[in-house]
């Protein structure tokens, strides 16, 4: 079986909690990393069977999460970290949670991985308009909304959706250019494919602010 990892659950509402079930259902082992301070509450509800529902897979079995890892995906190595978030009680309760200290302790605890779903966007001002966004609300939303190898895209990258605000709009279409980059670039290096999906509106945690 293929082993995934889907960054970006945190609760059953959203693409990456349904790609998880699809890829289960379909045989693969299931790790996910979810946001730091999103952690907690995702673990406890699990444990508690909030989830146990949607768990359901097609032939009646439960999906099963082989491990959870904390990620916050804007930093890369510790050093990256300012003082501030890493004091903050929600971060500093778990550790190794920057994007290369997570991918080293995935490789520690399972060698490899076959799949990698990039399922995360934050932006900080998606409710302002474009033309209302700070430069720090516009970088933030550029710095954790763009990643990839399997990535979860937004029409609003060509053309314009109002209320796709605060630099996500602009986030998608450098997350739909890096795709294309990163497809010829780990293809021949690597022979991995990457991969962008254009999903449509779905009212997930992350698009209630959007109003979808
Ligand atoms: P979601 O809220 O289920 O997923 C977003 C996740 O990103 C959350 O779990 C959140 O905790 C996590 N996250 C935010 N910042 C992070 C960080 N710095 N590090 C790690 N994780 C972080 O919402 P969703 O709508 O399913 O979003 C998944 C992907 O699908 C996003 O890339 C989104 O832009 C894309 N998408 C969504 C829609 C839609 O209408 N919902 C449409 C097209 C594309």
């Amino acid at each position: 079986g293929k082993r995934a990892f889907i960054a970006g659950v945190a609760d059953d509402n959203g693409y990456g909690w349904a790609i998880a079930k699809s890829l289960a259902a379909a045989g693969a082992e299931i790790l996910v990393g979810t946001w730091v301070p999103a952690l907690n509450i995702f673990e406890t509800s699990l444990r508690r069977g909030k989830f146990d529902e949607s768990r359901v897979l097609p032939d009646g079995s439960l999906m099963e999460i082989t491990k959870i890892y904390p990620l916050d995906a804007i930093y890369d190595k510790l050093e990256d970290v300012p003082e501030d978030v890493k004091s903050n009680k929600r971060y500093s309760g778990s550790s190794k949670w920057t994007v290369q200290e997570c991918a080293e302790s995935v490789k520690q605890d399972f060698g490899s991985i076959d799949i990698l779903v990039h399922s995360l966007a934050n932006g900080p001002e998606v409710s302002k308009p474009l033309l209302e966004t700070s430069r720090n609300g516009y970088l933030a939303a550029l710095s954790a909304s763009s990643g990839s190898s399997l990535s979860l895209t937004y029409i609003a990258s060509e053309r314009i959706i109002p209320g796709y605000g605060g630099g996500m709009s602009s986030a998608k279409a450098a997350l739909e250019s890096d795709t294309r980059v990163l497809a010829f670039e780990a293809g021949r290096k690597h022979r991995i494919r990457v991969n962008a999906i254009s999903a449509g509106p779905l009212r997930s945690r992350a698009a209630k602010a959007i109003g979808f």
